[in-house]
């Protein structure tokens, strides 16, 4: 085997962590969630309006008639599949259609329903006979930017005549040139280049403007100044203004009230909390990496495990194991951090459907995937943080469960050396949970 770890892949050999974080941004994590999001996460929590708008009384449906949407903005919705609204959707919706309209922060875990919301509110309100902008989207980046626009094409699929441009990189335009189109979605800078240096189009008539992904948008050094400086532009009487973002901490908070002014409402739907309840966690003590996987390859062939991931701590590691996997006679799918964004959307979608039974990835590529049909969780190596904490926010979240997956589950931390053990202790406190050693020789108590 080329590549073979001599020894266990040790937090002292950092410099193969290092460039997998580097590759991980923020805007990549949205972007492959988006990609391997193919269905709606419902929600048991209940939504929480944090800020009312004293003259408007919030109200919420059960269903798209309800709405009174355009007919043929109905037959896309229904098109699209959506038979209910999510759980966000439900209480945002009704405000979001509202004349006068009502400017809105909402914040919701990605999955719930946001973009559907706020591109059914831009058809509702676009008018096909006006031919000039009025509705316009800002997202971090040129990727997230066309899977919005796949959006509104896809539940504006009935509206003839509709007209979506993209100002992102590479969409040249020259100066005084008038878009005609009636939906701009773009990137902050692309879009004040439209805007303010060839006045392609005149902000003063956005009847609706939506900031997306506010906590992405943030991380990157000059969007918020582009956001503000065309938020500036719009006439504050007639646009509406719209924020979304998938978490909600200070800092998104101080943006969000800069860019939407006169007392917005703001809505708020909890994550649901993942627990360890149910979760039967044990942990091995090997040598080294051999035995680590020896010791892995016994429990494969002793139990029968439905579909499972094993988390690495290094890409090395993780094509090694791949490796050996794949000679005892598993299918195995190699996730890692130096595929883009599409390929490894591809090799989860693949995994989702069941084209492999054990998916590989290092502890960084794999962050916030949620894998539903996974029952057996193995930690070749302990989740650290960058800086070689134990990270219990990713021992947690890779495999606690919450009230949506509701089944139980089955965790295997492998162990090598002091350092790994103590990490696991630590973790086993942290939680205050029992996590209990297994023989590995003896697999019976798994069972
Ligand atoms: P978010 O913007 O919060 O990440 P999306 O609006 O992209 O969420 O929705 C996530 C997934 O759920 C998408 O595949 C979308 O098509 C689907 N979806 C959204 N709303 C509904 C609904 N009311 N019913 C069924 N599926 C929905």
């Amino acid at each position: 085997a080329s590549g073979e770890p001599k020894s266990s892949p040790d937090p002292g050999g950092a410099a193969e962590g290092g460039p997998e974080d580097a590759g991980n941004t923020k805007e990549d994590e949205s972007l492959l969630r988006k990609l391997i999001h193919s269905k709606l996460i419902s929600s048991k929590a209940n939504l929480e309006v944090l800020q009312k708008d004293p003259n408007s009384p919030l109200y919420s449906v059960k269903t798209f008639e309800a709405l009174n949407l355009k007919k043929e903005l109905l037959e896309g919705v229904y098109k699209m599949g959506f038979t209910a609204p999510s759980k966000i959707q439900e209480t945002a919706l009704p405000t979001l259609l509202a004349d006068p309209p009502v400017n809105m922060i909402a914040q919701s875990q990605s999955g719930t329903g946001k973009t559907a919301a706020f591109v059914l509110t831009m058809l509702s309100r676009v008018d096909i006979s006006k031919n000039y902008p009025q509705c316009l989207c800002l997202a971090p980046t040129y990727e997230l930017a066309l899977q919005i626009g796949q959006n509104v094409e896809q539940m504006g699929q009935k509206m003839t005549g509709l007209r979506i441009g993209y100002a992102v990189r590479g969409e040249r335009v020259s100066r005084g040139q008038r878009k005609d189109d009636h939906i701009i979605i773009g990137t902050p800078g692309t879009v004040c280049d439209w805007a303010i240096k060839h006045k392609c189009f005149d902000p003063k008539l956005l009847t609706v403007f939506v900031l997306d992904e506010a906590d992405v948008m943030i991380a990157t050094q000059g969007h918020q100044d582009q956001s503000i400086r065309l938020q500036r532009m719009l006439n504050k009487q007639s646009c509406q203004m719209l924020l979304f973002s998938a978490t909600y901490d200070d800092q998104v908070m101080i943006f969000a009230q800069a860019v939407i002014p006169r007392s917005p409402i703001v809505i708020k739907l909890r994550r649901e909390e993942e627990s360890l309840d149910n979760i039967k966690q044990f942990y091995i003590e090997c040598t080294d990496v051999e035995a680590k996987f020896q010791a892995l390859s016994n429990i494969y062939g002793t139990i029968s495990i439905g579909q499972s991931m094993i988390f690495c701590a290094t890409r090395k590691t993780a094509a090694w194991l791949a490796e050996m996997m794949t000679k005892d006679g598993h299918v195995v799918g190699l996730l890692t951090g130096e595929l883009t964004i599409e390929q490894r959307a591809a090799i989860i979608n693949r995994f989702k459907e069941g084209k492999e039974k054990v998916l590989i990835t290092t502890n960084v590529t794999a962050r916030g995937i949620d894998v539903e049909q996974v029952t057996v969780v193995v930690n070749f190596d302990p989740p650290l943080t960058q800086d070689f904490q134990p990270d219990y926010e990713t021992y947690l979240h890779r495999i606690g469960r919450t009230g949506r997956f509701g089944k139980s589950g089955l965790a295997i931390n492998m162990v090598d050396g002091r350092r790994s053990l103590s990490t696991l202790k630590s973790i086993e406190k942290h939680f205050g949970r029992k996590i209990m050693k297994l023989d590995a020789d003896d697999m019976d108590e798994i069972e």
